[in-house]
């Protein structure tokens, strides 16, 4: 089936330092944006590939130069990104890999799996099972709920759709004011199934300053 490559990369990096858009935050002296589309062009995603950049995002064009990437703006929220993203598919696209920028281990394994999900059931998202015990706190600072930790799994991107499935939850969410903040809640939502597929810890989201530590130790060690 026909597979684009649709990567978010609209984030400010506020909480990164905000010195630039997140997606060209250098690790290791490579932009972040740079090493992700590394990892998907090892899985063969090169053609009709769709960058959501921020609207300030100049440096953008300066490092893709040549790549025949397509740049749609981005919005205001994730949601908002991806969506104009996927409205810059190619029209014979059937079948679109969304993932984040800021997340550039991503396995070329994780990335196959995802697509090999969505072809069979519609829509699946790469995730990993919570290490951790999950508290459900309520608006007052108090502990509301302990959902049941074997049935909890964190989530990372790929997440990857038939794109008339993606297409129709965007436009539900956006007709019924829902924001989500990812995608495969949306297809859910709408009462889909979304196949879950293993990830990795390696598949960190860099968001933090220690996260970018952590991720240069990751580089050095040849960890990721
Ligand atoms: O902010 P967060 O780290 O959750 O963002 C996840 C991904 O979504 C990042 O790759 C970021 O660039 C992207 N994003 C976007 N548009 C926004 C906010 C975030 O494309 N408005």
């Amino acid at each position: 089936m026909n597979t684009r490559l649709l990567i978010a990369a609209a984030g400010l990096g506020e909480r990164l330092g905000g010195r630039r858009p997140k997606a060209l935050v250098p690790l290791m002296g490579r932009p972040l944006l740079l090493r992700t589309l590394d990892r998907f062009r090892e899985a063969g995603l090169t053609e009709g590939v769709v960058l959501v950049p921020p609207g300030w995002g100049d440096g953008f064009s300066t490092i893709l130069a040549g790549r025949g990437l397509r740049l749609v703006e981005g919005g205001t929220r994730r949601q908002d990104s991806v969506g104009h993203g996927l409205a810059a598919l190619d029209d014979d696209a059937e079948v679109v890999v969304i993932h984040d920028a800021a997340r550039p281990f991503v396995s070329v394994e994780a990335i196959r799996a995802s697509i090999e999900a969505a072809v069979a059931f519609g829509a699946a998202t790469v995730a990993i099972p919570s290490i951790d015990t999950i508290l459900e706190g309520d608006a007052e600072g108090f502990l509301q709920s302990t959902p049941e930790r074997s049935r909890l799994w964190a989530c990372q991107t790929p997440q990857t759709f038939r794109v008339e499935v993606i297409r129709e939850a965007h436009r539900r969410a956006t007709a019924e004011g829902f924001e989500g903040t990812d995608d495969a809640s949306l297809v859910r939502r709408m009462g889909g199934r979304v196949k879950l597929v293993m990830g990795s810890r390696h598949n960190l989201k860099i968001t933090l300053p220690e996260d970018l530590r952590l991720a240069e130790a990751m580089v050095r060690e040849e960890l990721a």
